[in-house]
């Protein structure tokens, strides 16, 4: 069974709201479970943007379970395509079907990162344009809707919190998270075009990503208790960080 059909099998099963964002560049559905209150501001949570990092898509199946103080939604498999590219041929591979790396592609300083490149293969590729490929644009398109107050991304691996962008950033989450986990909040320097990148310049929203598991781990991680101190952070975080809390200052 592939990540893509684990996903698959809790939306057919799922009780409350779902939707489907949009789809891969092969055609495969990319899910959104909606957790919590179904009124006031609500977050986002995706993972699986990075093919190899698809351990992340199990996590968000147990957030999905779990009891949240607020509302938002839960995006599991951002990269249906890669995920199964991850799991049966190149295990290391991040990018998308078709050689994008998602978590470049978005419209914050595009291409201006200090290891992108144009050439398509498993990582770092910026793409045509931004948002050029479905599953970034979906994702982009889907967050306008939503209108979120936070966002955060679940990626592997290395124990370490991203919270900033440009100079500003919200150290507040970055801190629950770390309270929570023991990971490291740091800023990250020469990285553009990804998705908390773009949350924070285009839409003014505090947003994090998380590298889950200890740097010791070596991708693709495939044992979902090799990063167990996430599991109930999602509860945690939205116990401790509410659409009143936060907000973006400089760093
Ligand atoms: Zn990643």
């Amino acid at each position: 069974m592939t990540i893509y059909e684990e996903v698959q099998e809790v939306f057919s099963f799922y009780k409350s709201k779902r939707c489907v964002i949009g789809y891969s560049c092969q055609g495969r559905e990319i899910y959104a479970f909606h957790v919590g209150k179904d009124y006031g501001r609500q977050f986002i949570a995706v993972c699986g943007t990075h093919a190899r990092e698809w351990i992340c898509a199990r996590l968000a199946i147990k957030f999905i379970k779990q009891r949240v103080a607020v509302g938002g939604w839960i995006i599991p498999l951002l990269n249906p395509d890669g995920a199964i590219i991850s799991q049966t041929q190149k295990p290391l591979w991040k990018a998308n079907y078709r050689g994008v790396d998602l978590n470049c592609n978005f419209d914050a300083d595009w291409g201006a990162g200090v290891l992108n490149t144009t050439v398509r293969g498993a990582e770092n590729c910026i793409g045509d344009y931004p948002l050029s490929e479905p599953e970034s644009s979906a994702l982009a398109r889907f967050t306008k809707q939503v209108a979120p107050f936070v966002t955060l991304s679940f990626h592997t691996k290395g124990g370490e919190i991203y919270f900033e962008y440009g100079g500003v950033g919200d150290k507040t989450g970055a801190n629950i998270i770390s309270a929570y986990t023991g990971y490291h909040p740091k800023m990250l320097k020469g990285s553009a075009g990804g998705y908390k990148d773009w949350c924070i310049k285009k839409l003014s929203i505090p947003a994090y990503t998380i590298e889950c598991g200890s740097d010791g781990l070596t991708h693709p991680v495939t044992k979902l208790k090799d990063i167990n101190e996430c599991f109930g952070l999602l509860t945690y975080f939205f116990d401790n960080y509410s659409p009143t809390s936060g907000g973006l200052k400089k760093i």
